[in-house]
């Protein structure tokens, strides 16, 4: 008789949603074995901005979610646009050119909002995302489109609602105590774990062991193995903690790999952002305004059309655009028109700021000819039209080499302010394949007995690039399934 009926491994968004999941479906004993100490828990998801998309047929849906909503944002449930699965599918496919996995894919959206209504129902407090995805027109809010929804205090509040919830069920956790082999008996069937603590090696046995230990976007050397070059050098968004130990574990045991393990979520951050996670700063480094602006890099030159599409399709593969150019930094400038229309979070930063834009240049440690010559041609090439943030408005640059194809305006009204910036990495995206009852695959294409995976240990859902708000999605989604699984046997 095992010690435990599931032993879960971390204690992000993926495990703890496992761990609840596991002790509602009737497993007795479940221990979470967490590598963090406790003032530093939680994983990414303490420093996410936790928000979720997912799948809605009516605006109505959400009341269910957020039924003050109105009570602050009028109308709310009226003006947000339906979100309906074939959408979110259409901006998995594009986003990721084709290649997430259609089986993962179909679990994801389709058990999406039945997930954040079981994670509210369980005591997630959510709200509308309004800094974050709302645009004000006039008296009304547009949203940007199944980006609706975060958790109340954003990632600090959906990390220590799970904890309390996961208290609450009856669901031990034990910290500082990271996992550093998975046992397994003679048949292969895997029977627990062991964790290497300041009390030394401990074997503990278990029913069904779940992981959800988070990705190798923290482990410098990985990263230079897979996703090579300027990788080693990048900041991390988050959790110092996710150094790819479940992958490797899984790995150990033949677990297929799968998914692009040359790829990760990166972002564009405050280029003097911390080396790792700042737990008060969280993910307020993010500098997300740039399709209002122009992006150039040290030898003065853009590099990315800016306006390709909303921030929540680009974002996520800009920040790795930007390591790659010299010296891993770019400048987003802007000029005083739109400085109404920067994210809260640009607050965090202390921009360069002059009255004209060569002032500005002169002040940037940039090649000075080329950036003034790049932004002369980039205001000569802006053609008229009405410029629109709620809309992919169409006002592009005209005859550049590399367009910007929407929201392109002038700079011409000063002040003008630049913020420097670099790529920081979130998570990585190559992992384990898992089945759709998230149990591990080993590479013969059978289940490894007793495994689950979940969270940014899955393999095969994002490529290149992911859509805003897919990862916690994803982590609830398969963490509930996991532990659903693991309590069944
Ligand atoms: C700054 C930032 C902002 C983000 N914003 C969003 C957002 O708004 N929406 C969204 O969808 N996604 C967002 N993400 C991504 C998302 O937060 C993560 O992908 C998600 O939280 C991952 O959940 P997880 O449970 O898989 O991993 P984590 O939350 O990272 O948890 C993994 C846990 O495993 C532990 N661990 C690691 N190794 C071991 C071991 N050997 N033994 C025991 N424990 C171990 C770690 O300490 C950690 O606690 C953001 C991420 C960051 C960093």
């Amino acid at each position: 008789m095992p010690e435990h009926d599931v032993v879960v491994v971390g204690a992000g968004n993926a495990a703890l949603a496992a761990a609840v999941s596991a002790r509602e479906q009737g497993a007795r004993r479940v221990l979470v074995l967490e590598k963090a100490p406790e003032e530093l828990r939680g994983g990414n998801t303490h420093y996410s901005g936790g928000l979720f998309r997912f799948a809605f047929d009516r605006g109505e849906d959400l009341r269910a979610l957020v039924p003050d909503a109105e009570r602050r944002i009028p109308d709310f449930f009226a003006d947000v646009a339906p979100y309906p699965r074939t959408l979110f599918w259409d901006d998995l496919r594009r986003v990721t050119e084709g290649r997430a996995d259609p089986e993962l894919g179909e679990i994801l959206i389709g058990r999406s909002y039945d997930t954040v209504k079981w994670m509210a129902g369980k005591g997630i407090a959510l709200e509308p995302a309004l800094s974050l995805s709302g645009v004000r027109v006039g008296n009304k809010i547009k949203w940007s489109p199944g980006a609706v929804i975060r958790a109340e205090h954003e990632g600090v509040g959906l990390s220590k609602g799970w904890f309390e919830i996961a208290e609450r069920a009856g669901v031990e956790i034990r910290y500082a105590t990271p996992v550093v082999r998975l046992t397994q008996d003679r048949g292969g069937r895997v029977t627990g774990v062991t964790t290497q603590s300041a009390r030394g090696f401990e074997d503990v046995t278990a029913g069904a062991v779940v992981l959800g230990c988070g990705g190798f976007e923290a482990n410098a050397a990985w990263r230079a193995r897979y996703l090579g070059r300027p990788w080693d050098h990048a900041k991390v968004r988050g959790t110092r903690y996710n150094t790819g130990d479940g992958l490797r574990m899984a790995i150990e045991l033949q677990a297929l790999a799968v998914g692009q393990w040359t790829g990760c979520h990166s972002t564009p951050i405050d280029a003097d952002a911390p080396p790792y996670g700042d737990r008060k700063l969280t993910d307020k480094t993010n500098r997300l305004s740039y399709p209002y602006g122009v992006l150039v890099n040290r030898r003065g030159r853009r590099f990315f059309d800016e306006g390709e599409d909303f921030q929540f399709y680009t974002y996520a593969k800009l920040g790795g655009i930007i390591l790659n150019e010299p010296g891993g930094v770019g400048y987003q400038i802007f000029d005083a028109k739109v400085e109404h229309l920067l994210e809260g979070r640009y607050k965090t930063g202390t921009p360069l700021v002059a009255d004209t834009l060569p002032g500005l240049v002169a002040k940037l440690p940039l090649d000075q000819s080329t950036a003034r010559r790049t932004l002369d041609d980039y205001n000569a090439a802006v053609a008229a039209g009405v410029f629109d943030p709620t809309v992919k408005d169409g006002l592009a640059t005209k005859g550049l080499e590399l367009p910007k194809s929407n929201w392109a305006q002038r700079l011409d009204t000063p002040p003008y302010s630049a913020y420097p910036v670099t790529g920081g990495i979130t998570f990585t995206f190559g992992g384990v394949r898992i089945d759709e009852r998230a149990r591990v695959i080993g590479n013969s294409w059978t289940p490894i007995a007793g495994l689950y995976a979940c969270g940014e240990m899955v393999g095969g859902l994002f490529h290149g690039n992911y859509p805003g708000g897919t990862g916690l999605m994803s982590g609830a989604v398969f963490g509930r399934i996991a532990g659903a699984n693991a309590a069944g046997g």
